[in-house]
């Protein structure tokens, strides 16, 4: 029933990314399809949030490191009713609140502005400690690229989050192995990444990304974790997820579809889906 829940919610979310990308003529769909099943663990199993209240101060916060999956986040913000399921017509458009990189001041429910990679772990640690001061027990979600594996900045962030001993602070790596530049394998190898993760003191689990059963058996496992010790996620997923048009085409950072491909592509995520429910 959860698993239902979780996989259901990642459905939809994958057709309102494409419902946006026809809607903008491009997008990150690649991305967006790829961690649709991370964001719905999140937001139809883990996020404490309240839909009308996006600045409630005993929410859970969610932090997007990768502006650029701003297209994944609206679709998991549409599917948690913090936007308007009619808005995401808007999305990349002048005047709208849904940019194509995602923006704080701009999107209920948008916590930080993602885009300058690599920074989003610092500020994640940040706010776990600020919630830990306040008392709250309030926790943070920050979800970040393979890419942002790259910089030093995550890292120091990571050494900070164990010394500081915020057992309130979740990282979500997506793994797609792919970056702006290339596969990650090409521009810096990051592995064995998960030997990284423990050497600088984190609780690590390493979980197919688009399993949503593994991914809720991840969670269940955090919250068993002794308090003090911050926990890690990586999430091994697969570029284009759901569309099996995109996902045997050559990887790419920005993955270009035809204005006639997009029909398709809904047209074979449905029929995956009904096909898995069979
Ligand atoms: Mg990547």
């Amino acid at each position: 029933m959860r698993t239902d829940k979780v996989r259901e919610a990642a459905y939809r979310m994958r057709h309102h990314a494409l419902n946006m990308g026809e809607a903008q003529g491009q997008g990150y769909i690649g991305q967006a399809l790829g961690a649709a099943d991370m964001l719905a663990a999140v937001y139809a199993d883990q996020l404490r949030y309240r839909a009308d209240d996006p600045h409630w101060a005993e929410r859970d916060r969610f932090l997007l490191s990768t502006g650029h999956y701003a297209i994944a986040l609206y679709a998991a913000l549409a599917e948690a009713g913090i936007v308007d399921v009619a808005e995401l017509d808007s999305y990349g458009s002048d005047g709208s609140r849904l940019p194509m990189s995602g923006m704080a001041s701009y999107t209920p429910g948008m916590e930080i502005s993602g885009g300058s990679l690599g920074h989003g772990l610092t500020v994640a640690v940040g706010m776990a400690l600020g919630l830990r001061h306040q008392g709250s027990d309030s926790r943070v979600i920050n979800f970040l690229s393979d890419g942002e594996l790259d910089e030093g900045s995550t890292w120091e962030a990571a050494m900070g989050a164990s010394h500081h001993q915020l057992g309130n602070l979740i990282a979500m790596v997506d793994i797609n192995a792919l970056q702006a530049d290339g596969p990650t394998v090409g521009v810096l190898r990051t592995e064995p990444v998960a030997d990284k993760w423990t050497a600088c003191g984190w609780h690590v689990q390493r979980v197919d990304g688009n399993d949503v059963d593994a991914l809720l058996a991840a969670f269940d496992n955090v919250h068993s974790q002794p308090v003090g010790v911050p926990s890690v996620i990586l999430c091994d997923t697969r570029v284009g997820r759901g569309v099996p048009m995109l996902e045997n085409r050559e990887k790419a950072h920005f993955m270009r579809i035809d204005a006639d491909e997009w029909q398709i592509c809904r047209d074979q995520l449905t029929a995956g889906h009904e096909g898995a429910l069979v």
